[in-house]
Order: structure tokens, then C-alpha cells, then sequence
């Protein structure tokens, strides 16, 4: 019995395909790469952007004849499209869809597979277990021991309610997850030969907020930072408001979290920021990034910016340009604003950016934004720095430094999993070319 599974989205969805794998592989399901082949096809939605909502769609609707050819294929729609709540409308709309799952549930399809209505209960309970605290989880057989890098989701969920923004209603309020849950997962990942886990929550920083008896997210780390076998540790995103001194501590002193912080500001702008009900001002996160410097050495921080938010004028657009030359941060993931349903900011504010506008404003800031991170890259030439080896892509090793940018090795030896000295020979925007320092230590 093969599973065939599509994701898209966000590295929450990634993390949840895994779950899914994690739990079909423990029915005796295999994972295959061609959904003709498949038994199990399960489609991971996203729906952050329209575009992404409209992908799902086409490739649903291209799954309708193989389910006719085949009717004993059983197709899982899984992720934002269905929501927390499920959709009525989504199953007429999909009569040849067989389970719809909220995010982060595989139960509903274990419970499907298994056929038991009296067992769903247990079964939901039994796949939670597998996925979360046994410290049993299992990799689909295909990544089992080749996986470098996987995620953890710590925080479910999101409170903030951001008024452009979708995933309070599709995910639900925040829950964070008990730290022996993660902990024990963490052990499992590594034992199957993982050495970089991120740790993931649309908050992530307000980790255990919910349950004051919980580590913060400093006090998590260092417990991570103490596991065996596991070289690195990341997490994202952060909200600028959650970021404290202790966590920011944490990550200057424990020698295996990552000085890569994610943390969007969205609009350069405070009448922006206020409409999009971020919570703080330009000024605060100005304040942010000179802290974030001043603590943590050599950090790399990455941003996430909307162009083209209702009502954003050309004048407020400069303010987020200026802001973004002048703090010269490592990544800035750009995004135009598209309305998603149900949000604030779809029922109240009018979307009055026309789309060539949107489109200007966002190829203005990707050009800015080339040219910056091509200076920071420079700054790595002809210095050494540590990479962890992921994969070979087309003849060359693809790794990553602690501050997360791209490094290319060619290299005949193995270097899966190892985490080497590179001489940086190239910078680029993108990514940087290397030879490891020691040619001993890169066959060893
Ligand atoms: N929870 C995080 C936050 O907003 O701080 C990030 C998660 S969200 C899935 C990733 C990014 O998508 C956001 O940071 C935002 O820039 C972008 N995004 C979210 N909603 C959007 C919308 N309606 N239109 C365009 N971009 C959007």
C-alpha cells in the first residue's frame, strides 16, 4: 500500500506532511513520488495567498479522473483550505474527496484507513501519540536516516489576530505543545540521524505563554541545546513584541542555537503597522534589530514584508523602502497583500492598491533587497565559516551556515550530515560557493 502526499505552504504544513507520513508508515503504508501509484494521495492546502488557494484547486480537480479510474483510491484534503472547523461547502464542492482533515490531524484519515467509527476515538488518540510523544516518530522510509534537517511545530495555532491574516481562523487560537512532547520528539528525529531541528510556531516566541508552567522558549532551548547527536537548533518566527533579552541571551550563549533570527515587520510604516494590528511601531522594531545586534553576535535577521496593504499609499510605501535600506537585514520575504476571506481586513478595508502597483512596489523591494544581502554575502569572502551538508544537488553539496545562507561545496566525498570548515571562493545574492578547509576531515 503506497501514500502519495502534496504539500504546500508554509513549514508548519511541511512539518504536518511529515506527521501524516510518520503515521500512515506505522499502518505499513510506503511513500511513493507518483500519485498514479498511490493508494493514499493526501493534499496539503495552504490558502495564506489566493494564488496558493488556487494551486490546491487545480490540483485537486486534476486528482477527479484518476479517482474515477481507480474509486477505490482514497483522497485526504488536509490543511488550511478545510479549516478547523471542516467545510460543508468544501464537500459539496468535493464529492470525490473522501476525508477532509484540519491542520496538524492526521486523525481523521488514520481513522478513515482503519475503517473503525467505534475506534476513531483511540485511533486519533493512538496517531497523536505516534507523532508527538512517544518518542517514536517515525520518518517516511524514503527520508529514514537521510533527513539532516526537520521541523518541530512548538506552538499550534495563533491569538494574535493580525487583520490581514488568515491563520487564527483556519488553525485556531495558540496552543503550545508540553515540553516533554517536544523533547521526546526531538530524541526520536535524532536517533534516526536528524541534526538540525526548527522549532516552529506562527508566535513562536510566545511559547508557553498559554501555561505558565512551561519552560519560555529560552528554557526549551536550553534543554535542546544539551541532546546528544543534535549540532543545530532554529526558530521561527518570531512576533518583535515576545523577543526577550533572556531569549536573545540564550541564543548568543548556547553554542548550538543558531544566530538566524526570523521576525517580520510587515509594514515600514506606523499608520500601516496600526491597520494591520501588528502591535508596535517602526521605532520598536528599529530598537529590536540594534538589540538583536548589540546581543547576539553575527546575527543574521530575516523579515517578512506585505506591499500593497489597503489603503497603503505611495508616501507609506517609501517608509517601508527607507526602513528596509537602511537596517540592511539578511532576508526579506516579500509578499503582495491578497484579501483572504473571513479576515478583517477582507471584510472591512478596501483593497485599493491596484495590482501593477502591488507588483511596482514589490519588485522595488526584491531589487533593494538583491543588493543587500550581495554586500552581506561579500563580507564571507575568503573567510571560514561552518556549514552542515544537507544533500547533493546536480554535483554539488547544498549546506547551510549557522546564519542559515546557502553554501554550495563540490566535493566527491559523502558530506550528508557533516558539519565542516568552508573556505568561502564566491559570493552571490542567493548563495556562496566553498571548498572544505580540511580536505581530511571531508573524507573522514
Ligand atoms: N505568523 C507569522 C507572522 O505574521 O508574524 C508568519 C506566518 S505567515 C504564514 C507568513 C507570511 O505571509 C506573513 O509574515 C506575511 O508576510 C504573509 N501573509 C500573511 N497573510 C497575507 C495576506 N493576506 N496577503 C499577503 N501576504 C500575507
Amino acid at each position: 500500500m503506497k501514500y502519495y502526499i502534496w504539500t504546500e505552504g508554509c513549514q508548519m504544513n511541511v512539518a504536518d506532511s511529515q506527521r501524516v507520513a510518520s503515521a500512515l508508515e506505522h499502518l505499513g503504508y510506503h511513500d511513493t513520488p507518483r500519485p498514479d501509484d498511490a493508494d493514499v494521495i493526501v493534499m496539503n492546502t495552504c490558502v495564506v495567498r489566493q494564488s496558493a488557494e488556487d494551486k490546491a484547486y487545480g490540483r485537486l480537480s486534476s486528482l477527479r479522473p484518476l479517482k474515477e479510474k481507480k474509486p477505490g483510491l482514497v483522497i485526504n484534503l488536509m490543511g488550511c483550505l478545510v479549516g478547523v472547523k471542516g467545510s460543508e461547502r468544501l464537500k459539496a464542492r468535493l464529492p470525490y474527496v473522501d476525508v477532509f482533515s484540519p491542520p496538524s490531524d492526521p486523525g481523521p484519515l488514520i481513522a478513515y484507513l482503519t475503517q473503525g467509527q467505534a475506534q476513531e476515538l483511540e485511533q486519533r488518540e493512538t496517531v497523536r501519540r505516534y507523532a508527538w510523544m512517544d518518542g517514536d516518530l517515525m520518518l517516511p522510509a524514503s527520508e529514514r536516516g537521510q533527513q539532516v534537517s526537520a521541523f518541530i511545530p512548538i506552538v499550534l495555532g495563533c491569538s494574535h489576530a493580525c487583520t490581514y491574516c488568515i491563520i487564527p481562523y483556519r488553525r485556531g487560537g495558540e496552543i503550545s505543545r508540553p515540553p516533554e512532547e517536544i523533547l521526546s520528539e526531538a530524541h526520536a528525529l535524532v536517533a534516526q540521524g536528524v541534526k538540525e531541528i526548527t522549532l516552529l510556531g506562527q508566535i513562536v516566541d510566545r511559547y508557553g505563554k498559554d501555561h505558565p508552567e512551561y519552560p519560555t522558549l529560552a528554557g526549551l532551548l536550553t534543554r535542546l541545546n544539551a541532546i546528544d547527536g543534535l549540532e543545530r537548533v532554529r526558530f521561527l518566527t518570531s512576533h518583535p513584541n515576545w523577543m526577550t533579552d533572556e531569549l536573545l541571551d540564550a541564543v548568543a550563549s548556547l553554542p548550538k542555537i543558531m544566530p538566524h533570527i526570523e521576525v517580520p515587520i510587515q509594514a515600514g510604516d506606523d499608520q500601516v503597522l496600526e491597520s494591520m494590528h501588528r502591535g508596535y511601531t517602526v521605532q520598536q522594531y528599529r530598537d529590536l534589530v540594534a538589540r538583536l545586534r548589540a546581543r547576539i553576535p553575527n546575527v543574521s535577521i530575516a523579515t517578512d514584508i506585505i506591499v500593497g496593504f489597503c489603503g497603503e499609499t505611495a508616501e507609506q510605501f517609501e517608509h517601508t523602502y527607507e526602513l528596509l535600506a537602511d537596517l540592511k537585514l539578511d532576508v526579506a520575504h516579500l509578499a503582495r497583500y491578497s484579501p483572504r476571506t473571513g479576515t478583517f481586513s477582507a471584510r472591512r478595508l478596501a483593497d485599493d492598491v491596484p495590482d501593477a502597483e502591488k507588483w511596482e512596489r514589490f519588485r522595488r523591494l526584491e531589487a533593494l533587497q538583491e543588493g543587500i544581502a550581495g554586500e552581506i554575502h561579500a563580507r564571507y569572502l575568503s573567510q571560514a565559516t561552518t556549514v552542515l551538508f544537507e544533500e547533493k544537488v546536480k554535483n554539488r553539496w547544498k549546506g547551510r551556515t549557522p546564519t542559515n545562507k546557502l553554501v554550495f561545496v563540490e566535493s566527491d566525498a559523502d558530506l550528508r550530515s557533516k558539519v565542516l570548515p568552508v573556505h568561502i571562493t564566491w559570493t552571490g545574492p542567493w548563495s556562496m560557493q566553498g571548498r572544505v578547509v580540511d580536505p581530511v576531515l571531508e573524507r573522514n
